[in-house]
């Protein structure tokens, strides 16, 4: 550390990304829930015309883009505000909508506690149940912004929309924070609840259901006076935030609806699947709305063990070492190809002890 970091930053603990190993070939990759499938073929293309537009600055207002997501939710293009990564539109909700801190579940999307430590921003941690779900009465006297990561992350459960209301009731004067990067995996999205309420914004991402994880996009639906907060943001501190490939990505891929539906539904499937077949191994196998499930505490195998053992066959999923969740390891979703032989590796581990 420099002598130059200025105090408040000195004690701030960076996020830790999932592993990104090289020789990816030899590798089954289920640690970072994206998508095992290529973007649509549209992306291909769109980044080669980018890629003869890139001396010049790329479109501020993200025009095409933007209108593109407004289309596809049947909106005004003035409710959407595009960033690059979801967690660029986190960190601007962070910076400039918490002026009484922040609220959010202990398990949860752990970049929230970095966001918040980063921007000097006071936390309130609201612990799951015993299940892990999110029980709505315990924000009831809460002031602070909530931040609802829906379906949750890492235990991927789904909070109904119908909650989610009832977090707006409960005080008109506190902003709700949908971040709903996984909500395409079998969620019903709360972007309808902008129309009626304007103490909310939804958060979602390219990074999983749309294959455009390496592109860094991210996008927020909200009323149009928050929107118009969050440009003002963006345009104090990075007007060109998206690049001009990954305008024209996002264009394409909120375009092709049927290829969005064909691997959405992929991916749910497979799910289904390996969440079927690993409580038929004895794991306890967490409902599971995302494209990830969360499984653990079998009789037989530490989830640190199991996690360890699969690498060692080449599969890498996430390991957590915190104490309430140090049971389980979350496994994305891959092909079926994939979890089928992910099933396979695992009898064969479980045969070995
Ligand atoms: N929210 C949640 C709950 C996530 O798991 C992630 C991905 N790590 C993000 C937001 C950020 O995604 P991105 O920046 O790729 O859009």
């Amino acid at each position: 550390m420099s002598r130059f970091l200025d105090k408040k930053l000195v004690f701030l603990k960076p996020y830790i990304p999932g592993e990104q190993p090289k020789g990816i070939k030899k590798l089954i990759k289920l640690n970072t829930n994206e998508s095992p499938f290529p973007p649509c073929p549209g992306v291909k293309k769109a980044a080669g015309r980018a890629s003869k537009m890139l001396n010049l600055y790329s479109d501020p207002a993200c025009t095409n883009a933007v209108n593109a997501i407004a289309d596809f939710y049947g909106l005004n293009s003035k409710n959407v505000f595009l960033s690059n990564g979801s967690d660029e539109t986190l960190a601007f909700i962070f910076h400039g909508f918490c002026p009484k801190g922040a609220a959010f579940a202990d398990i949860t999307y752990g970049f929230y506690k970095v966001f918040a430590d980063m921007f000097g921003i006071k936390t309130r941690i609201v612990p799951l149940d015993n299940d892990f779900n999110i029980k709505v009465e315990d924000y009831k006297n809460l002031d602070q912004t909530i931040f609802i990561a829906n379906p949750n992350a890492p235990t991927g459960i789904l909070l109904p929309v119908c909650m989610i209301e009832e977090l707006l009731l409960q005080s008109p004067d506190r902003l709700v924070v949908v971040d709903e990067a996984y909500i395409d995996f079998g969620g019903e999205s709360a972007v309808r609840l902008i129309e009626k309420y304007d103490n909310i914004i939804v958060v979602q991402t390219f990074s999983k259901s749309r294959s455009l994880a390496g592109a860094r996009l991210g996008f927020a639906i909200a009323n149009d006076d928050l929107i118009s907060d969050l440009n003002r943001m963006k345009f104090s501190f990075n007007p060109y935030n998206v690049n001009t490939i990954s305008l024209l990505a996002a264009e394409e891929a909120m375009k092709d609806r049927q290829y969005f539906e064909k691997y959405r539904k992929e991916i749910i499937d497979n799910r289904e699947y390996l969440s079927s077949e690993l409580r038929r191994i004895g794991f306890k196998v967490l409902d599971s709305k995302a494209n990830f499930v969360f499984a653990g505490r079998h009789g037989s195998i530490s989830a640190k063990d199991y996690y360890d053992a699969l690498r060692q066959n080449n599969i890498l999923v996430r390991y957590f070492d915190s104490e309430r969740i140090k049971d389980f390891v979350r496994i994305t979703i891959g092909t079926s190809e994939q979890m089928r032989l992910f099933v396979e590796t695992t009898e064969i581990i479980l045969k070995g002890r």
